[in-house]
């Protein structure tokens, strides 16, 4: 039976042609799904009886159940594994940031691009999400701040994943969320996170959609971006970033490059005058963030006056730059590490 939650309108349309039903029809079906939340065709109330008997023989209306959910002793982050019809699970968590509710998305469960600090990639990519199922995390979320009359303002597609191999069902789920009809999405309030493959940002440019783009660089040099992120390989640092500039110079949008800072790995002086020398003359920013040490690896967060001299290197050099605020690592937030401890069964240890 297939899922209507995550169709457009066009595609319900399509789908109940054999119905006969006039095509407003439709547009009352995504209100009831997409405005109204409905999670049965039973109480459709301005449906005829038939159709809604009809709609419910070829069609589930299937979205996400919450299994687990942690909350940082701060309040700041809230961390939900949320449950797909086959069982398979992904972390979608919650950020209260001073601008409003950020979400960050998973877009597959796992993940294949083995970058060698990331808990999602650690057992491999189980499989795509699909339009339906990266629209539920977000409902998921926007029915949690429902009961404080809030919902969720912004999102980055950061959550486990690589977005750009998973490129038709994550512009499906774009286009979708930004229809009136389901939940008037912004573009200029979503990023799209990526480790750099190239035909994907490509593709993204050519939508000409005013999406952050967020690029995932972690070293400055091809010899060490290769040994942490396998895709380098594939895609080099300088493709990438000529990638990025075309990006920004078509859409006149400042792409983000996000550099985790791994203490005597990739935080020298060095290490900074490099990436500074890298980005210049192009609409960019830098992101810092001092790693969320992963259980599996031995890889350690700089000290603070380390990451305050790569800041002021970067800043000098002209280079706008933040460093992420530190978020939710008591409740283990970096990617994919609520999931592999819940699926090994091993979460007892840390939570106790
Ligand atoms: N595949 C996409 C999106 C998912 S990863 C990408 O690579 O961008 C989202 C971000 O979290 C990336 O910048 C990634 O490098 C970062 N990340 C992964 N593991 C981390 C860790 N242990 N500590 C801090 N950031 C991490």
């Amino acid at each position: 039976m297939e899922n209507i939650f995550g169709l457009t309108i066009q595609e319900i349309d399509k789908r109940c042609h054999e119905l006969q039903m006039p095509s407003y029809r439709s547009k009352q079906i995504a209100d009831w799904i997409y405005h109204k939340s409905a999670n049965s065709f039973e109480g459709m109330n301005n449906l005829p009886k038939d159709l809604r008997i009809a709609l419910a023989a070829q069609f589930s209306i299937l979205k996400a159940e919450c299994i687990k959910q942690w909350d940082s002793t701060d309040g700041v982050t809230t961390k939900f594994l949320l449950r797909f019809f086959d069982g398979v699970t992904v972390e979608t968590v919650l950020m209260r940031q001073p601008y409003g509710n950020s979400v960050c998305i998973s877009t597959q469960a796992g993940c294949a691009m083995g970058c060698a600090f990331c808990a999602s990639t650690l057992h491999g990519v189980t499989r795509n999400l699909t339009t339906g199922e990266m629209l539920a995390e977000v409902f998921w979320v926007n029915d949690y701040l429902h009961i404080k009359n809030q919902k969720v303002d912004t999102m980055v597609l950061m959550g486990s994943g690589e977005p750009m191999m998973n490129y038709d069902n994550v512009l499906g789920f774009l286009r979708l969320i930004h229809e009136k009809y389901c939940l008037n999405f912004g573009y200029r309030n979503i990023t799209i996170s990526t480790s750099g493959v190239i035909p994907g940002i490509k593709r993204l440019e050519k939508e000409d959609l005013p999406i952050t783009l967020s690029i995932s660089l972690h070293a400055a040099n091809d010899n060490l971006r290769s040994e942490l992120m396998p895709i380098n390989k594939k895609y080099p640092i300088h493709d990438v970033i000529a990638a990025g500039k075309a990006y920004s110079e078509t859409t006149r949008r400042r792409v983000t490059y996000e550099y985790i800072l791994i203490h005597d790995v990739n935080d020298t002086d060095k290490d900074a005058y490099d990436l500074a020398n890298l980005l210049r003359g192009q609409m960019a920013n830098v992101n810092l963030i001092p790693i969320n040490p992963v259980r599996e690896r031995n890889w350690k967060r700089p000290p603070k006056e380390r990451v305050g001299e790569f800041l002021n290197i970067l800043e000098k050099m002209h280079i706008p730059t933040t460093v992420r605020r530190e978020m939710g690592t008591d409740i283990q937030a970096a990617c994919g590490q609520l999931r592999n401890q819940y699926e090994c069964g091993i979460e007892r240890e840390f939570f106790d």
